[in-house]
């Protein structure tokens, strides 16, 4: 079936009890056993399992052409799972603009038990294989990053993975583009991983995290550390996040469509001295972000002529776009990273731009958005 039908039906079956045609909050932590060793269907406690996070497990192991999913209390949750497959003295490659979030986890907490990380420009394949050692683990992409929008090309970089001697795992945190623009298992990565709180969720009123792959004793090893270490997603959650995925196809491509008219608008600004959006013809990859994303999604970055005291301004202006972290939700946003998300990533190699405006296109009429960018640009 096609994404659209899957969207709204994967994993997601009338409940066999009463029919209830939406899948039901099961608000429970534990399950009647039928005698000892004999659960029923496999529930036993639901830190373990819970059938509402895994009809969303489900789902989003068809959204991504993956064989399982796993599902998590944030974005953050699933990645430090994914850390734990890895021992003391193992290395990580990770592209050098990735979340700010995901930057601190792994530069200051996991360094700290013997992991070792290289932080590189994974737009450039070349630049990537440089930094592979014998010891590396695990590649860590992100494309498009947040929130310089930099596209990487997951193919190029898959090959170069899968020919190095070390036998890397590669990772994708697909949360900009969601399945829907672009799906990295089928392109050769190994386990796609997602904050689930921006796009997949849709509408800002819920945290969440999943990783997905193909490989059976990959997922069983995270399934195990996801069991371990207990950092799931609990039903209520799944819930949201469940009817969420429903319009996401929708969703994304309204995101999309409204970013372009912004984009159309904001080139014309003499204030604003660069636009990054992948699909803008001044964007480095712009090849690559149309060969490999299905549209240019709905985040648009650009950097203020006057720098700093312009960018703040002009997010401290704005009456429609909302003046607030995160992304992927109906409302539109707006926010300067280098004061807020990316304040982790100060006087690192990864520090980003202060003059730098991230926005969060919601689903708002496009012509109150621009008019709103307009009043906040004068
Ligand atoms: C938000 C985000 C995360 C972290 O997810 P949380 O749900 O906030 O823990 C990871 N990666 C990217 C690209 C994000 O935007």
């Amino acid at each position: 079936m096609k994404f659209e039908t899957l969207a709204i039906h994967a994993g997601q079956e009338a409940d066999p009890n009463n029919g209830a045609v939406m899948t039901p909050v099961y608000l429970t932590s534990t399950y009647k056993q039928d005698g000892i060793g004999k659960p029923r269907q496999g529930y036993e406690y639901s830190r373990t399992l819970n059938p509402t996070r895994k009809a969303l497990q489900d789902c989003l192991a068809e959204l991504e052409s993956g064989q399982w999913g796993l599902c998590f209390a944030s974005g953050m949750a699933a990645t430090d799972t994914v850390l734990r497959l890895l021992s003391q003295g193992d290395h990580v490659v990770a592209g050098h603009d990735v979340y700010g979030g995901t930057f601190r986890l792994f530069d200051k907490i996991l360094r700290r038990f013997g992991l070792d990380f290289t932080f590189a420009d994974t737009t450039d394949p070349e630049n990537l294989a440089e930094a592979l050692t014998p010891s590396t683990r695990i590649v860590w992409l992100e494309t498009p990053t947040n929130p310089l929008l930099a596209v990487s090309d997951i193919r190029a970089v898959a090959e170069v993975v899968k020919h190095h001697p070390s036998k890397p795992i590669l990772v994708v945190d697909n949360t900009f583009a969601t399945p829907y623009l672009q799906r990295p298992l089928e392109m050769g990565a190994d386990l796609v991983v997602h904050s689930m709180t921006k796009y997949l969720g849709g509408h800002s009123d819920v945290v969440g995290g999943a990783i997905v792959g193909k490989d059976k004793e990959l997922g069983e090893k995270l399934a195990y550390l996801q069991n371990a270490i207990g950092g799931v997603q609990g039903p209520m959650d799944s819930f949201l996040v469940l009817r969420g995925i429903k319009t996401l196809p929708i969703r994304m491509d309204r995101h999309a469509q409204n970013a372009e008219k912004i984009v159309a608008f904001l080139e014309k600004q003499k204030n604003v001295k660069r636009l990054i959006h992948p699909f803008h013809e001044s964007h480095p990859q712009v090849q690559v972000a149309k060969r490999q994303m299905k549209n240019g999604g709905g985040m648009i970055s650009f950097i203020m002529q006057g720098g700093r005291e312009a960018a703040i301004r002009v997010a401290e202006s704005t009456k429609l776009f909302t003046l607030a972290e995160s992304l992927g939700g109906v409302e539109s946003l707006i926010e300067v990273p280098a004061a807020m998300t990316h304040l982790s990533t100060q006087g690192s190699p990864l520090e980003v731009d202060p003059g730098l405006v991230r926005l969060s296109v919601g689903l708002e009429n496009a012509d109150d958005l621009i008019a709103d960018l307009e009043q906040a640009l004068k």
